[in-house]
């Protein structure tokens, strides 16, 4: 039996102490049924270490703190205080990122420096909604004379959040940021696969001077931790993100249970346009980092590049170039750009995806093929010879695979790029403005990027079209998910009736 304290010590010789307990009221308690799961290191396939489970009762004792909370002591608490809280948050995920990111890299394999990045994110996230805390406020609405209306935009409740392997530490500070500035609690659930940074953030939870069940933590499975969140008759709202699958059973635990209020942020399948006069240097460097970042674990990966058939044959020599030039390897390694997938299953899921193409009568042009013979390495794979209806051009991969196709002018490009049931991103390369903005409109995506690819920032929207999602994270728009208004008639004069 675990218990519910450990210290690791990094590849890169970081020591720290890791909780492995479920994070209620501040406390790092066993889970109720006294079961425990392991968690994997991708780069060897052997055991990290095994963190408590949450049941479906553990579930509900995350509830009822949360709901204490919210009745109670965090109702007192004013905005500028909850905003200060965040803050000091921010200040200690930045005081700990060595182990934050070593953790990051431990569990799920990305590369440090890019794990350093997520952690800085997380920190500025936790702070720009830190600021955001007391700046939310209604309108007063002049109806008549005799009338005061004005709108409240007060906290939903107890919000469930359920986050994916692929930024664990960054998608939690995604959700808890708004969540908590907007004065809701919240139980956020981690993914199954990488429980680690989630819980050691929960040490920071407390020691940034959070009241007890403002924010829990726990480790669990989809199908039960997951399900009994969704289902859930005392919570209020559930956010979610990861696969389209997974988000319409959620919608449809909502729909049953108490009609919760949903938001989702799901899958894609990206197209990223390259058109005859764009600055060839700059697209293929987008094109690799859109796809191959994170190992194609992205949600908006740039997993279709789409060229014009003017610089079609140039662009495909040039992207096999770049892609062999990614460093695959060990995510400690300075060098290091792609580590391994995040899980066996993943594994399994991707190849299966490039055995598919292979035989669907695409043209592997570089990769194809396991890097190694230990850890989950895929090797950057770039499909050509491919049509709009190919499986491998449909359906989301989230792996080092990309797909390029060829189109003949504007028309084409927009045809293809809305060509699939995802609508979360796009890019577009080219220097007429004209093109840019045309392309750009006409898009049915959440978010475009015109000459760059895969750069977010706290401060923009991000969220889906078509089977994308429902609602929008980040910037002021995310505190809309976390808010409902309330109108308030006050009458001033004497009753007419
Ligand atoms: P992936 O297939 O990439 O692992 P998922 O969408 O399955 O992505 O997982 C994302 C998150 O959703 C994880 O935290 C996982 O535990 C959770 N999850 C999976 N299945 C369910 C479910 N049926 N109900 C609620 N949450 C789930």
């Amino acid at each position: 039996m675990a218990g519910l304290f450990t210290t690791i010590e990094t590849p890169n010789n970081i020591k720290y102490e890791q909780p492995l307990g479920l994070f209620i009221n501040n406390e790092f308690v066993k889970g109720s049924e006294g079961k425990t799961f392991e968690t994997i290191n991708p780069t060897t396939e052997k055991p990290i270490v095994a963190v408590h489970e949450a049941s479906e009762k553990d579930v509900d004792l995350a509830v009822a703190a949360a709901r204490k909370a919210f009745e109670g002591e965090w109702r007192l608490v004013t905005p500028t205080k909850r905003g200060r809280m965040l803050l000091k948050l921010a200040e200690l995920f930045e005081r700990d990122i060595d182990i934050l990111a070593a953790i990051e890299s431990l569990d799920n394999g990305k590369s440090l420096s890019m794990a350093k990045g997520d952690v800085t994110n997380a920190a500025g996230c936790l702070r720009y909604y830190g600021g955001w805390a007391d700046k939310i406020h209604g309108q007063t609405i002049d109806q008549n004379p005799q009338t005061l209306n004005y709108t409240r935009h007060e906290p939903i409740g107890v919000c469930g959040q359920i986050i994916p392997w692929n930024f664990p530490i960054l998608m939690w500070s995604w959700k808890i940021g708004p969540a908590v500035a907007t004065g809701n609690t919240v139980l956020l659930k981690s993914a199954e696969q990488t429980p680690l940074s989630a819980l050691y953030a929960a040490k920071l939870v407390k020691e940034a001077g959070f009241p007890p069940g403002v924010v829990n933590i726990i480790s669990g499975f989809g199908r039960v931790a997951g399900a009994a969140i969704s289902n859930h008759m005392d919570i209020d709202k559930v956010a979610f993100t990861g696969s389209t699958l997974v988000g319409r059973t959620i919608l449809q635990a909502a729909a049953k249970s108490n009609l919760k209020k949903v938001t989702l942020e799901l899958g894609g399948k990206s197209p990223n346009i390259i058109f005859d006069d764009a600055d060839i240097d700059n697209a293929i460097s987008w094109a690799n980092f859109g796809i191959f970042y994170n190992h194609g674990q992205c949600c908006c990966a740039g997993s279709r590049i789409l060229v014009q058939e003017g610089i079609y044959d140039k662009v495909v020599a040039r992207l096999k170039e770049r892609a062999t030039q990614n460093k695959v390897g060990d995510p400690f390694h300075h060098e290091t750009f792609q580590g391994p997938q995040v899980s066996q299953l993943q594994f399994d899921r991707i190849m299966e995806y490039i055995d598919h193409g292979k035989k669907g009568g695409a043209t592997v042009a570089v990769g194809g093929e396991r890097h190694g013979t230990e850890g989950y390495f895929i090797q950057p794979t770039v499909f050509t010879d491919v049509t709009t209806e190919m499986k491998i051009n449909q359906e989301e991969i989230f792996g080092p695979v990309v797909t390029v196709q060829k189109f003949k002018d504007v028309e084409d490009a927009i045809k293809i790029g809305n060509s699939t049931a995802y609508g979360l991103a796009a890019g577009i390369h080219t220097k007429d403005v004209n093109t840019a903005i045309r392309v750009s409109n006409a898009l049915r995506a959440g978010t475009v990027w015109v000459n760059s690819y895969n750069m977010l920032s706290y401060q923009v929207p991000f969220g889906g079209f078509k089977e994308s999602g429902i609602g929008r994270e980040l910037g002021s728009y995310a505190l809309e998910n976390y808010t409902q208004t309330k109108a308030v008639h006050y009458f001033l004069g004497d009753s007419p009736f």
